[in-house]
């Protein structure tokens, strides 16, 4: 079912609808990449969890299990670099497909260990079911904040920099999706160099997550400069198999795992000047508009972005991509 109600405009009521009790623990509720609770001064709790489902993020017969438990739990660790958390903790729910329950489980786990043993996150629990249906995968991992603190998605003030943390576009035509390659110790690294205003991991494509930033952030506009976006030779190689241009996957295509963050010009300067694949790609204006300077000339962003709801009716994610 495609409701006419798009993702955000769903997770948005929900939000709305949230009561946040007196001397609550929520620091950080819905909305943003992680939630975050205050435990003890100085000590925050991150959470944040992602389902995946045979046919929508990976294809079982294709990829196989071990891939899907991979990239499982990959995509809630990137969810945590983009608060500039550490990971510690990973919880696994599994909905198995009945006929080869016990390889697939078997599968997954194999794959969860593998990104598990990378971040040094153990595996606490989880929940295992066996249906007549696809294989359906749900992730929950806890962290902890850095020293420095949270960085959230409402941050970003006019004058900021914006930046990304790697090359962009291609990654469900070349299978990268499924191999996250979260962006934890860099996260951290540049938070140690100079403040992070505003976060998030690129799962929707840059401009819908540069999107998040700015409606999180009360409202500010944004300009990209073409030149300066760093596109993935994935995204050049599906544009020369047709289509969309390299540029425009750049900016729409979901799924690479960067981070798009935004800080001072003069904190942008170091950290580029220290890490060489974290690229300076635009900035913040107070100017509500999203524009993109190609050449001379001022255009609005193209359309793009991924909402799971809609996704039905465009761009429909790898299960209509050109996957297989
Ligand atoms: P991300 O792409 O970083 O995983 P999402 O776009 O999936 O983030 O979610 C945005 C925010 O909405 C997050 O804070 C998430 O926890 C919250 N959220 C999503 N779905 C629900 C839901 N059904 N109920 C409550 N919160 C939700
Ligand atoms: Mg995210």
């Amino acid at each position: 079912m495609t409701l006419q109600l798009g993702e955000f405009e769903l997770i948005e009521r929900i939000r709305r609808g949230q009561v946040v009790a007196a001397g609550s623990r929520t620091i950080l509720g819905i909305g943003d990449d992680c939630a975050a609770l205050a435990l003890r001064p100085g000590e925050i709790l991150l959470a944040t969890t992602d389902m995946l489902m045979d046919g929508r993020h990976f294809l079982l017969d294709l990829h196989g299990a071990e891939a899907a438990g991979y990239k499982a739990l990959g995509v809630n660790v990137s969810d945590i670099a983009a608060m500039a958390g550490l990971p510690i903790a990973a919880l696994v729910a599994v909905a198995l497909p009945r006929d080869r329950a016990e390889a697939v489980g078997e599968g997954l786990n194999r794959g969860v260990r593998v990104m598990a043993d990378r971040f040094g996150i153990e595996l606490i629990g989880g929940d295992t079911n066996a249906w007549d249906g696809p294989l359906v995968i749900s992730v929950t991992v806890l962290g902890v904040a850095s020293r420095q603190g949270i960085v959230t998605r409402s941050g970003a003030r006019a004058g900021d920099a914006i930046l990304v943390t790697g090359p962009l576009g291609g990654s469900l035509e070349s299978g990268r999706h499924l191999r996250v390659e979260p962006r934890v110790e860099l996260a951290r690294q540049i938070q140690e160099l100079a403040p992070i205003h505003a976060m998030i991991d690129i799962s929707d494509g840059l401009v819908g997550d540069l999107g998040h930033i700015l409606e999180e952030s009360g409202g500010p506009g944004a300009v990209l400069e073409a030149e300066a976006i760093p596109i993935h030779e994935d995204a050049q190689r599906a544009a020369l198999a047709g289509g969309r241009g390299a540029l425009e996957r750049a900016l729409g295509d979901g799924e690479d795992f960067e981070l798009c963050l935004t800080m001072s010009e003069a904190g942008a300067e170091r950290v580029v000047a220290a890490f060489p694949g974290l690229r300076r790609i635009g900035w913040i204006t107070a100017d509500p508009r999203r524009l993109i300077r190609i050449g001379g000339r001022f255009e609005p962003w193209p359309a793009g972005g991924f909402d799971h709801l809609r996704a039905g009716c465009g761009r429909g994610g790898i299960a209509t991509g050109a996957q297989a």
